[in-house]
């Protein structure tokens, strides 16, 4: 699934290809996919209004329109949206088509069904997304050792169980809790309520600072992203931890290993995380 780093890079790589552009048509070809208000009216809304541009809340990617409407979209588990032409020939699982007036498109493609997308009117409280539900972003100043603490420091939950749940902080999924507990240096087993100042310290600055990481290392031209089908947006070489079960630790040589908590896999090197 997309953690925050994919979602603001397919934010990066649409932004300049949607800013300015009209959306001359709107087809909806799976109902089911539009929560809110419903593919009817959201294709009635936006058609004929322009991309003012784009933001981004947690795994959530949001299209600004010139009328102060916001067009959510979570990918979840498979989405793919990109801008192609339109001579680019179209992919089974194509859900969403909307024509701009540059001779492109951009279409959201899901093969497994989950991704949604939702339109919240100028004004209107956006009691449908989870958004608003949403912890603070990683670089929030908002988001401290103080607040971390505050706000998970009770809960005998596993740290990275705590990671995972979005109300703690936006964005971050079972790739990047490994990522920032290895450079924090903490084990993903241990319970939220025995980390010290110092682990809390690390962790919370671990966060964003992994998280950019990533996010650079992600960087993409459209050119590749539409090679890729706006799929290929990973920078798996840079992993420490996730995926590199039995392999040494790149910082001291220990065997990665892997184990399940809470239903999650969790990669981590018994020596460096306490
Ligand atoms: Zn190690």
């Amino acid at each position: 699934m997309p953690e925050l780093p994919e979602v603001e890079t397919v934010k990066r790589v649409l932004e300049p290809q949607l800013s300015g552009r009209k959306i001359l048509s709107a087809e909806i070809r799976r109902p089911q996919i539009v929560p809110h208000p419903d593919a009817a009216s959201l294709c009635e809304s936006v058609i004929g209004h322009t991309v003012v541009g784009m933001g981004r809340r947690g795994k959530f990617i949001e299209t600004i329109m010139d009328d102060g409407s916001v067009m959510v979209v979570h990918l979840r588990m498979t989405g793919q949206l990109y801008v192609a032409p339109l001579t680019f020939p179209e992919e089974k699982h194509t859900h969403a088509v909307f024509r701009l007036d540059d001779e492109k498109e951009l279409r959201f493609v899901d093969q497994r069904r989950f991704g949604r997308i939702w339109l919240i009117a100028h004004g209107e409280e956006d009691d449908f997304t989870g958004i608003g539900d949403l912890g603070p972003e990683p670089n929030d100043p908002a988001m401290n050792a103080e607040y971390l603490k505050a706000t998970v420091g009770r809960r005998s939950t596993a740290i990275k169980t705590c990671l995972l749940d979005q109300s703690v902080v936006a964005g971050i999924g079972n790739i990047y809790s490994d990522e920032i507990l290895f450079v924090a240096g903490i084990s993903p087993e241990r319970p939220s309520d025995s980390l010290s100042t110092g682990e809390w310290n690390r962790l919370a600055k671990a966060i964003p600072e992994r998280l950019e990481f990533f996010t650079e290392k992600n960087a993409i031209t459209a050119e590749d992203y539409l090679e890729g089908r706006g799929t290929d947006y990973r920078n798996t070489p840079f992993l420490n931890v996730y995926g590199c079960e039995g392999e040494p630790c790149r910082k001291c040589g220990r065997l990665i290993e892997r184990t399940v908590i809470n239903g999650r896999s969790a990669h981590f090197c018994p020596k460096c995380q306490k």
